[in-house]
């Protein structure tokens, strides 16, 4: 019944990933996996060790989604354990895209960055190249068995999946009712608040999926259930979650005012907006365009903002 944390070093900036060990009875289960690096593969190699488990003996692979931080040492980590992996039913072709897929995914970007106000053909293509880039760091390996909303985890019967869609449109976070444990993976962390990242749709001819306000409920879902304890994918543990889920619904209701303001003082495109929101961080374009969006997203479907599509193929926003 223990729960077992292993703090691993990323090279991205927000540092350290947390990888979770369950053991049960005949059953060791590893919930995310670090990023794909030797430092990374041996730091959680001794995380293990100190509870004395090798990567080896892992029998499963829980994924909470499919970003790199949180998957990309999957497929040294079956190669090792013959571990069967456990993922989010979109989780599979996310990781393990077709030359096709991935060419859809880089065309659903470029048009969305058009739609956002990037004409210049030569930056969006950089954009996308970086988007499509992502790719190199993923983990490389199959999903075996999809995991369900309301599942139990095989070998760990007290354990349950909830999907939590936002951050990612694969996210899965993972409660022990018994005593109220969460794991959340990127769905709510202390330090920060999560990204809810630009998605193409799962199926061709869906909509597109409005993330920040799927987040949205996700949280609320969440909000309303009992935990004792968030164990987070990064940073410290997670205990008065109602007042940081209050925190953060605040400060999305804050930006999202401030996207009104902007648009009712003439900002006219998507990326005009996302400038005036974010001035200081326009080179983390993939991060503050998602953020913009998903309030721009939010604000016409609220009907606070209109949204018409121009002949040059800009939303233009009024
Ligand atoms: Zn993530």
């Amino acid at each position: 019944m223990n729960v077992h944390k292993i703090a691993v070093p990323t090279p991205f900036e927000i540092g350290d990933v947390n990888v979770y060990l369950l053991q049960d009875e005949g059953c060791l289960t590893l919930v995310d996996t670090g990023t794909n690096s030797r430092e990374g593969e041996r730091v959680l190699e001794q995380g293990l060790a100190e509870v004395g488990v090798r990567v080896e003996d892992l029998s499963q692979i829980v994924l909470t989604h499919f970003h790199a931080d949180h998957a990309g040492l999957l497929e040294r980590l079956v190669q090792r354990s013959g571990a069967k992996v456990y993922a989010h039913p979109l989780t599979h072709d996310l990781i393990l895209p077709t030359e096709q897929g991935l060419q859809k995914r880089a065309d659903f970007f470029d048009e969305i960055y058009l739609r956002m106000g990037l004409v210049d053909e030569v930056r969006r293509g950089k954009i996308v190249a970086e988007i499509k880039g992502y790719q190199d760091d993923m983990g490389r390996a199959g999903v075996d068995v999809a995991l369900h909303e309301g599942d139990k985890l095989p070998g760990h019967d007290k354990w349950r999946v909830i999907y939590t869609p936002g951050h990612s449109q694969d996210h899965l976070s993972l409660y022990r009712e018994a005593d109220g444990m969460m794991v959340l993976g990127d769905h709510l962390l202390q330090n920060i608040s999560s990204n809810a990242f630009i998605e193409p749709p799962a199926r061709d001819g869906d909509e597109r999926p409005k993330t920040l306000m799927i987040y949205r409920e996700a949280l609320r879902k969440v909000y309303a259930m009992e935990w004792s304890v968030g164990l987070p994918g990064h940073f410290e543990e997670i205990r008065e979650y109602r007042e940081l889920i209050d925190k953060r619904f605040a400060s999305q209701e804050k930006r999202a005012a401030k996207v009104v303001e902007q648009v009712k003082a003439g900002k006219r495109t998507g990326y005009e907006i996302c400038a005036a929101l974010f001035p200081k961080v326009m080179n983390h374009l993939p991060l503050v365009m998602s953020e913009t969006l998903g309030q721009l997203d939010w604000m016409t479907a609220e009907g606070k903002i209109t949204r018409e599509l121009n002949e040059q193929g800009v939303w233009v926003f009024r």
